[in-house]
């Protein structure tokens, strides 16, 4: 066959994805719990093994935490130790295989982060130095004033000599790229069920026969938790402290002001490339702000809260970002963090019941590319990958 040819073959081949179960997993039936940017990347990977995946949610793709994140991709100075800050390097480098696997173009414009107590400045330093004597790290440079007015001139820096540009990272437009995903593995044949609420396992010792679902019974040789702040309730079990909110604003389109991530005194903020801003706060809401924590509020309860917050945002704003003051806002959320006891991922099977693996952590939008393709494999091949051992369930138990 010559290569003109051969490669039209490729191409009629693969548009039967879906039909080509050709490999040795065929057999195994996998059921991923939840469809935020984890569970949806692992049944990505499952999907491109030919591996038989169900992919469930109580609500929709996206519906939880991943909805309402900043999107920050990066390996940066609060990831420590190594292992962890390992893992993110290779969460960046495995995205950027996406991009290209997806067709799904990222900005990796990288962010700016400053602080204006002195006290605290110094210790960004300090920590961004301790990141630096990591046998690998991503790329972190310690710029002044007039260099970073020279990359976001509508910043005002105020005569910072200290400002840290960490040239790798990228901010991603999550609810496309889960879009684009679920199109994809709905592509490869996996079954995607909005509004199915697990409810319980059925199993034998170590085998699972299946499991309930508020749509019915669904049969499964293993099963997928990747149910973020939900993770505590489904295992009767503290993996994961009291999820922490945080308050995420975007804006209508707006001419481009903004080329990075900045991460600025009291709020941060980046642009998409649809004109929209994109703002996080650091400590304006604390769960205490809500009457019962428990339910996890993805709104404010009136406008005039909402007022009150906006407004406090763009009075921390003004101080560096004068035009924060020209945006029109066009969404408001609250998101909750899942956040594990000890800050670091939960990754691997349970030892009660091997055939139950359990997928929870902060910071999953950076994690997510690398951790579903790992967790894809040691689904598979029933094989533990060492870089994820240092993040065991075992921890807990
Ligand atoms: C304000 C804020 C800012 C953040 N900023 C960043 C950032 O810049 N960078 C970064 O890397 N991370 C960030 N994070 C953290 C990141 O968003 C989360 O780590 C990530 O979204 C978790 O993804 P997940 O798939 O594990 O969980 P989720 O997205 O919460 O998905 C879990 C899914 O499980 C479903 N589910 C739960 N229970 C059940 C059940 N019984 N049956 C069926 N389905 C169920 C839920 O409906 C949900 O859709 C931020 C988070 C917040 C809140």
């Amino acid at each position: 066959m010559d290569r003109r040819n051969f490669l039209k073959t490729l191409a009629i081949l693969s548009l039967y994805a879906p039909f080509l179960r050709l490999n040795s997993f065929s057999n195994q039936r996998i059921v991923v719990i939840g469809a935020g940017i984890i569970g949806t990347t692992i049944a990505y990977e499952l999907s491109k093994l030919g591996v038989i995946t169900t992919l469930i949610d109580k609500k929709f793709p996206g519906s939880g935490s991943t909805g309402s994140s900043f999107n920050w991709i990066n390996a940066t100075y609060p990831k420590t130790p190594y292992a962890y800050n390992y893992l993110a390097q290779l969460g960046i480098t495995h995205f950027k295989k996406l991009e290209n696997e997806l067709d799904f173009p990222i900005k990796w414009n990288g962010s700016l982060e400053w602080t204006n107590s002195i006290n605290s400045q110094k210790n960004l330093i300090k920590d961004v130095n301790h990141l630096m004597d990591y046998p690998t790290h991503t790329r972190h440079n310690i710029i002044d004033y007039i260099q970073a007015s020279t990359y976001e001139p509508n910043i005002n820096f105020f005569g910072n000599e200290n400002i840290v540009f960490s040239e790798d990272d990228a901010a991603l437009n999550t609810d496309k790229f889960i879009q684009v995903l679920v199109d994809k593995i709905k592509f490869n044949g996996v079954n995607v069920l909005n509004n199915c609420e697990f409810k319980n396992i059925k199993s034998n010792k170590n085998k699972i026969l299946s499991i309930n679902t508020s749509q019915g019974e669904i049969q499964a040789d293993q099963v997928v938790f990747a149910c973020g702040i939900d993770t505590n309730k489904i295992f009767n079990k503290t993996f994961l402290k009291p999820p922490t909110p945080g308050i995420i604003i975007k804006s209508k389109p707006y001419k481009t002001v903004i080329n990075r991530i900045i991460y600025g005194p009291g709020i941060h903020f980046y642009q998409q490339e649809d004109g929209r801003i994109i703002i996080g706060e650091q400590g304006i809401l604390s769960a205490s702000e809500f009457k019962t924590s428990q339910n996890y509020p993805p709104r404010f309860k009136s406008k005039s809260v909402e007022l009150k917050y906006i407004n406090k945002i763009r009075n921390i704003g003004k101080k560096f970002f004068n035009q924060i003051n020209q945006l029109e806002f066009e969404e408001i959320k609250i998101g909750w963090r899942p956040i594990p006891l000890d800050e670091k991922p939960i990754l691997g099977r349970l030892s009660y019941n091997t055939n139950i693996y359990l997928a929870s952590m902060h910071s999953a939008i950076s994690l997510a590319p690398i951790v579903g393709k790992y967790i894809a494999k040691e689904l598979v091949e029933k094989t533990k990958i060492p870089l994820l051992n240092n993040f065991r369930p075992e921890r807990f138990f």
